[in-house]
């Protein structure tokens, strides 16, 4: 249950304080929505296309198809369906530099034990997971300070996963899930 997010990275978005679109807190960007078709569920590569063209012929072979699977709205004839997450790709020369700057603002909102545990783990491959067990001291280490801002904690970890994956490559791309 609750919001995930996958891609270059993975994991859940805090129930109830972080939302989905947390990211452009770290850096300056808009969001892509995603489109998809009823009847074959393929991601449409924009919102102008009318029928999947990699699954059918025409409209008409993909309307009757769909219609056949799925409650369409009958007299609206529109296969393509907005979906549930919102797309952002982060370029490293673009928002590298925005993302280590807020970076270094929310340490000012965290315990510096916190940071120090996320900083022993940051160079770690298993970050991009943010499932992964490697983050247990630091999540352990937080605890410690009911009285903290547990929105600092969640976007400071979604950061560092960001900023690993910038370590090695130009771009990360990130689906989130809005509801
Ligand atoms: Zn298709």
């Amino acid at each position: 249950m609750g919001r995930e997010y996958f891609g270059d990275i993975e994991g859940k978005f805090a129930f109830g304080i972080q939302n989905s679109d947390d990211i452009e807190n770290l850096v300056t960007i808009d969001f892509k929505e995603q489109f998809s078709f009823y009847g074959c569920e393929c991601i449409a590569k924009n919102s102008e296309e009318r029928y999947c063209k990699d699954c059918f012929n025409s409209f008409e072979e993909h309307l009757k198809i769909a219609k056949e699977e799925t409650c369409l709205n009958e007299d609206e004839n529109i296969l393509i369906k907005l979906d549930n997450v919102i797309i952002y790709e982060i370029q490293k020369e673009k928002h590298f530099n925005e993302l280590k700057k807020n970076m270094d603002d929310i340490k000012d909102f965290l315990p510096s034990n916190v940071i120090n545990e996320f900083h022993k783990i940051k160079n770690n491959e298993k970050v991009i997971n943010g499932y992964s067990k490697i983050f247990s001291n630091v999540v352990s280490e937080m605890d410690n300070y009911i009285e903290n801002n547990f929105l600092y904690f969640h976007r400071y970890k979604l950061a560092i996963q960001i900023e690993h994956v910038l370590n090695k490559q130009d771009t990360c791309t990130i689906y989130c899930e809005v509801y």
